[in-house]
This record gives structure tokens, C-alpha cells and sequence, in this order.
């Protein structure tokens, strides 16, 4: 299998349905090796500028376009992305360093989403209010315009698509900076887009830096609406950008999300799905299961149990698809190490591998920190890798307070076969989304995704995607 990325290669930014090739080039790093993977067009202000000119001429004709062809354009995107997902998935593995089978579920995700939202789009559409004798009122959903897209390097297929495919269903055109660690799968698709006879300047991607091409496009009076996924630090920067041009923005940001394990868990059925949470993508998801908030009679049972499948996930580059890949940079290994030379003793991992065959990559091992203080900056802060803190805890009013202690709220999960347990507890936790007996990162196209408190604002996926890019127009008519 191939993917035809290598370095003769230069990947460009996709402006009015165009390539267009930067005066400047960076060098995107393979995290399985440190080498360098391919050659991308460093965009700022001028292309961001042009892609922005090329979203405003293309989207009155796109939003004119009846719901039924822009529902078929959309699934005919969805069966091309189908079509080349193996590509993708390599490609997305390469550039990222996950696993290739988690990077063929991103993939078939991503195609998903437009799929999804070709489905629902239809059955999007306004009310009629009832009011006064003689008087007609009626709302429709309205699209934004141009829309702007930050997006981040842990999933950059997946975030592309869930935040551009309700985008352009309800008739904007969009305007995506990827993250400048992983930018391959962002040209790929945005070429689909295209062969999917949707029309040339509705979907434009400016590849570059996030202080240049980034901030430019956050600054941009052009844009009507923007998207961020990514950094409280830098969610907060752009926003404050936005508010000078009164641009309305939603926020996916980071999160600390809770694992909680009532006395009652089938902790057979819990381990592995716990294990999951913190490994998949080396626990570089927002909605990692980061903490294990574990009841006391369980704890030594649990810790265990998670020990010997932490002990037994194998390590390696992306594409040989072990369990666990590389980091995505050097910057994210060496703050994944200061977190953990600050935790103390682990329980297992806890030092990036000695092993001659791993040289070069980001590497660093499924770590478990057990009875980690709550007030600690492993039990607050987000790591992003592969490293599980384990906290105990022994009555309800603990687990709940523990739970809703840091300043994210983006998911969270209860393990309880008692229903009412399930209800009392995850109807007191502060989060977007809620499990129970289960844990959702980074999956659930329909499911609303968002955070509560600094995890961010608005939401993403599921139907509640559609309002967020639409703005309600109410027309009142005075009958005869
Ligand atoms: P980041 O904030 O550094 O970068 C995200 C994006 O912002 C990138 O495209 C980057 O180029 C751009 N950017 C950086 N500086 C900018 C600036 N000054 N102006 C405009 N754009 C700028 O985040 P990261 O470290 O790349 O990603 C990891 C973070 O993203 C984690 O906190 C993670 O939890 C979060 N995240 C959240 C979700 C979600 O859906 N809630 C999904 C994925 C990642």
C-alpha cells in the first residue's frame, strides 16, 4: 500500500479549487522517526486572504443549491473518502504515528460525517409559531457565510470532517487552517471535495503556521463564524481576535475527562474499555480517559488488572500498527516527560523506551500513576499521552467532588450495574457527554460534542452541528 506522500512532494494549500504553492515551504516531521515526511506550503495573511475572497464568491451559489443536490454532493464525498481509505489511513498514520487500524477507523469516520450529515440536512428546517389570529410567523435556518476552521494534529481527518461537513451541508463555505503537525489528509480530502462536483471555493484549505496563517484567519473581518479546536491558551487568543469582528466562535478544547468506578462495576468489562481510553492514539485525545477515579474496595483489583494490560501493549511506528505509536512531536514527548519525572514512582512505564529499533521516535510508554494526590497537577492538568492517574475514593459526595475538581468538563463516565447509581451520579457531573458502563473518545458522529466550563463552547457533531452553523431568521407576516 502507498500513500505517495515522500519529500519530492510538496503539499499545497487548496484556494478556489486551485493548488497554490507558498513562497515558503516547512518540513512535516514522521513521529515514528523524526524524519522528515513531507514538504507543505507555509501560507499567512495573503493566502488566507485569497481563500477567503474565493469561500465569499463561491458561497451565495452553494447556499442557492437546492437540499436534496447538496445532500447527494455530500454523499458522494462520503463514498470517495470510502473509496481511498486505505490511502488516508496510511497517509494519516504516517504523518500522526497512530496505529493504522485506528488510523482506518478515523477514516471511515470521516467519511461518516458527510454521509450524516447529507442525512440530516434534509430534515433540517424551521418552525411556524403559533401567535395572533392573522398573523403568520415562521422561522428558517439561515447559513453563517464564510466560516473559518482551526483545527488540531490528533485527528486531523476526523476534526476536519465533523466540523466542515455540517458547515457546508447547510450551505457556507469554509475556510481550514490544519494543524501544521499533520497536514497530508486535509489537501487529500479537500481534492474529493472537488471530484464530488461540489463546487470550486466552497471548501479551501490554507496550510501553515498557527501564529501566521492561524491568527490571520481568527483576525479576518471576512469570516462570519469561527471553529477552534485545540489549546485553552490558543482557544482563548483567537477568541479574543474574533470579538473585534464581532465573529460569533465555538471552542473544542482540552480535558481531564474522569473514568468513575462505583463499588458495584463489573470491573471485567471496565478494565479493558479504561485501558482504551488512555492508550488509543497514545492518549492524545481531548476526551481521554486520564483519570481513573476508582471506589477503595476495588482499587487494588483494578490497578492490577490495568497493570498487566499497560505491561502488555505493544509499542511501534503508526503504519506497523502496534497498540501504542509515537507521540506526534518532540515538544509533546518533552512535556509528557516533564509530567511525568514531577508524578513520582510509576506503577508501570513512566520513561521513554531505551530500544535501538525506537530511536528518533516520540516514543513514551503506557504509564500508570495509582493513588495520585487530587490536588496535583497530574490529577488537573491534561498530559496528552499515555499515562492513566489513579485516584481512590470511598463515598458518592468524593467521587462527585474529585470528578467536577478540574477546570475541564468535556466527557465523563460512570461504572454502575445499579441504574439509579448511574442517574445520581453522572446527573451530577460536570461534563458535555456522559457514559455510562461505556467511554467514548473520539467516537459518535450523532452524539453532541462540547465541552462544559474551559473544555470550551458550542457544539459539535450530531444535529445540534447544523444550528451551530445556521443563524434563525423569523419572519412575522400581517394576513388581511
Ligand atoms: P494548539 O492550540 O496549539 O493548536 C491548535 C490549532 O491552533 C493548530 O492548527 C495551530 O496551528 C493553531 N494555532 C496555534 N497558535 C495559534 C494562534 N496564535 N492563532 C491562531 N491559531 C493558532 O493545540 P494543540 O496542542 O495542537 O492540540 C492539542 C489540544 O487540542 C489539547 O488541549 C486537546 O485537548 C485539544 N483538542 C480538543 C478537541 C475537542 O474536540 N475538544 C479535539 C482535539 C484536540
Amino acid at each position: 500500500m502507498t500513500d505517495g506522500v515522500d519529500m519530492t512532494m510538496r503539499v499545497h494549500s487548496l484556494i478556489g479549487g486551485d493548488e497554490v504553492a507558498a513562497s515558503d515551504t516547512f518540513e512535516d516531521i514522521d513521529p515514528s522517526t523524526g524524519q522528515p515526511l513531507a514538504s507543505v506550503a507555509r501560507g499567512g495573511a495573503v493566502e488566507i486572504d485569497q481563500a477567503i475572497e474565493a469561500a465569499r464568491q463561491a458561497q451565495p451559489r452553494w447556499g442557492a443549491v437546492s437540499a436534496a443536490d447538496r445532500a447527494n454532493a455530500l454523499r458522494g464525498l462520503a463514498s470517495l473518502i470510502e473509496g481511498d481509505r486505505d490511502q488516508l489511513a496510511l497517509m494519516e498514520s504516517r504523518d500522526t504515528g497512530k496505529p493504522l487500524a485506528q488510523a482506518v477507523a478515523d477514516a471511515k469516520v470521516a467519511g461518516r460525517y458527510f454521509e450524516y450529515y447529507a442525512n440530516t440536512l434534509e430534515a433540517f428546517f424551521g418552525r411556524v409559531i403559533p401567535t395572533a389570529p392573522g398573523v403568520m410567523a415562521y422561522t428558517e435556518p439561515v447559513p453563517l457565510g464564510v466560516t473559518g476552521h482551526i483545527t488540531a494534529w490528533n485527528y486531523p481527518m476526523q476534526i476536519l470532517c465533523r466540523t466542515i461537513a455540517p458547515a457546508i451541508a447547510v450551505g457556507n463555505a469554509v475556510v481550514v487552517k490544519p494543524a501544521e503537525e499533520a497536514p497530508l489528509t486535509s489537501t487529500h480530502i479537500a481534492k474529493l471535495v472537488l471530484e464530488a462536483g461540489i463546487p470550486a471555493g466552497v471548501v479551501n484549505v490554507v496550510h501553515g503556521f498557527g501564529e501566521e496563517a492561524g491568527a490571520a484567519l481568527a483576525a479576518h473581518p471576512g469570516i462570519d463564524h469561527l471553529s477552534f479546536t485545540g489549546s485553552v491558551e490558543v482557544g482563548s487568543t483567537v477568541s479574543k481576535a474574533a470579538a473585534d469582528n464581532v465573529t460569533a466562535v465555538s471552542l473544542e478544547l482540552g480535558g481531564k475527562s474522569p473514568n468513575i468506578v462505583m463499588a458495584d462495576a463489573d470491573l471485567d468489562k471496565a478494565m479493558p474499555v479504561i485501558a482504551k481510553s488512555v492508550i488509543q492514539n497514545a492518549g492524545q485525545t481531548c476526551s481521554a480517559g486520564s483519570r481513573l477515579l476508582i471506589h477503595q474496595s476495588l482499587h487494588d483489583q483494578a490497578v492490577a488488572g490495568l497493570a498487566d494490560i499497560f505491561g502488555a501493549v505493544s509499542m511501534g511506528p503508526g503504519p506497523s500498527d502496534p497498540d501504542l505509536g509515537p507521540l506526534i512531536s518532540a515538544t509533546q514527548l518533552e512535556r509528557v516527560v516533564g509530567y511525568a519525572e514531577t508524578a513520582g514512582a510509576a506503577a508501570v512505564g513512566g520513561k521513554p523506551p531505551t530500544d535501538a529499533e525506537l530511536a528518533g521516535g516520540y516514543f513514551f510508554p503506557a504509564t500508570i500513576f495509582d493513588d495520585v494526590d487530587p490536588d496535583s497537577r497530574l490529577a488537573h492538568e491534561e498530559v496528552f499521552g499515555p499515562v492513566l492517574a489513579v485516584i481512590p475514593f470511598t463515598s458518592d459526595d468524593q467521587a462527585v467532588e474529585v470528578a467536577n475538581a478540574t477546570e475541564y468538563g468535556l466527557i465523563a463516565a460512570v461504572w454502575t450495574q445499579d441504574l439509579n447509581t448511574a442517574h445520581r451520579i453522572g446527573g451530577q457531573i460536570q461534563a458535555g457527554q456522559v457514559y455510562v458502563n461505556t467511554f467514548g473518545a473520539g467516537g459518535g458522529v450523532e452524539f453532541p460534542f462540547g465541552g462544559f466550563k474551559k473544555s470550551g463552547y458550542g457544539r459539535e457533531k450530531g444535529f445540534e452541528a447544523l444550528a451551530g452553523f445556521t443563524q434563525t431568521r423569523t419572519t412575522i407576516i400581517k394576513l388581511d
